[in-house]
C-alpha cells in the first residue's frame, strides 16, 4: 500500500476499506484501499487509482445528503484516502435501493436487465460473508432482532430520501441510478442514540448507466470482465465536477 497511511491502531480491514483508530474517541479513520472484490471475493483485483476515486466520489455525496437532513459519518477528509469519520455500531444490514430491475433481482425473480420498477424497491440483506448475504424479510428482521421497529422505520425513512436525492444527483449529469446499496450505524451521543449513514456510496456500490447509450459506468464492469472500469469511475467523478480536486490531490 502506498505511504498515505493512517498512524492509529488498525482495527478492521474490509474488502475495500481498512478502519483505523481516529485522533479522539469516538472517531475513526476509514482509508479507501485500489481492491476490488466481487461475487463474495471469489474475484479479486488491484485497480490502481480506484480508493481515491471512491473516497471523492463518497465523500460528495454524503455532503449532498447532509444538506437534506441525512445524518451520516463522515466528519471529514483528511487525505486522498483518508475519512475521518464517527465511530458507530454497524447494523448487519445491506440495504438496497432499486429503480431499475439488474443483478440479482433480475437473476431471482426472472425480470429483463433494464425494466423500470413501478415505484423505488427496498430489500434487505443480512450482512454476514460466510452466508453470502442472504436475502431477508422485514420479519427476519424483527425475529432475530437485528434492529429494532423504531430503528428500522428510520432506515426506510432514510433510505427513500436518500434514493430520491441520489437519482436526481445522478440525472443532473447524465447518469442513470439503477440500484444501490447502504449501511447504516448506531452513534451515542449525550441525547441518546441515533442511526447515521455509514460506510460509503461509489461506484463499487452503486449502479450507474450512462443516460443515452446505458454504458454501464459501475463495478458491473469488474463482475462481467467489460474492462476500463477505473476510466469510467475516473468518468462519474469528472461529471460530478470532482477531478479537479482529485488532480490537484
Ligand atoms: N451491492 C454492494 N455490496 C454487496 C452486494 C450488493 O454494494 O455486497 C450493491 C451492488 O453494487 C448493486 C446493489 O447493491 O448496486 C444491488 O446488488 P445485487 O443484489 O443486484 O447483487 P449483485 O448482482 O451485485 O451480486
Amino acid at each position: 500500500m502506498s505511504h498515505d497511511m493512517p498512524k492509529g491502531r488498525r482495527i478492521y480491514e474490509g474488502k475495500a476499506k481498512v478502519l483505523f483508530e481516529g485522533p479522539e474517541d469516538g472517531t475513526l479513520v476509514q482509508y479507501f484501499k485500489d481492491d476490488t472484490t466481487a461475487f463474495n471475493a471469489g474475484k479479486h483485483e488491484i485497480m490502481s487509482g480506484k480508493g481515491i476515486l471512491n473516497l471523492r466520489i463518497s465523500e460528495f455525496i454524503f455532503a449532498e445528503l447532509e444538506k437534506i437532513g441525512v445524518p451520516t459519518h463522515f466528519i471529514e477528509t483528511i487525505s486522498p484516502r483518508q475519512q475521518l469519520i464517527r465511530a458507530a455500531e454497524i447494523i448487519p444490514l445491506e440495504v438496497v435501493m432499486r429503480n431499475i430491475a439488474a443483478g440479482s433481482l433480475v437473476k431471482r425473480l426472472g425480470l429483463t436487465e433494464g425494466d423500470a420498477l413501478p415505484r423505488p424497491l427496498v430489500e434487505f440483506y443480512y450482512k454476514d460473508d460466510a452466508l453470502g448475504d442472504p436475502l431477508i424479510s422485514e420479519d427476519h428482521i424483527a425475529v432475530f432482532n437485528l434492529c429494532s421497529a423504531e430503528e428500522l422505520a428510520e432506515i426506510v425513512t432514510l433510505a427513500k430520501k436518500i434514493n430520491q436525492r441520489m437519482v436526481e444527483m445522478f440525472a443532473d449529469v447524465g447518469i442513470r441510478l439503477v440500484d444501490f446499496k447502504l449501511e447504516f450505524g448506531r452513534v451515542k451521543s449525550d441525547d441518546g442514540t441515533r442511526i447515521v449513514l455509514a460506510d460509503e456510496i461509489s461506484p463499487d456500490s452503486c449502479r450507474l448507466w450512462d443516460i443515452d447509450s446505458n454504458e454501464k459506468m459501475d463495478k458491473d464492469r469488474f463482475r462481467q470482465n467489460l474492462g476500463g472500469m477505473v476510466d469510467a469511475y475516473q468518468q462519474v467523478a469528472e461529471r460530478l465536477g470532482l477531478m479537479s480536486d482529485i488532480e490537484e490531490a
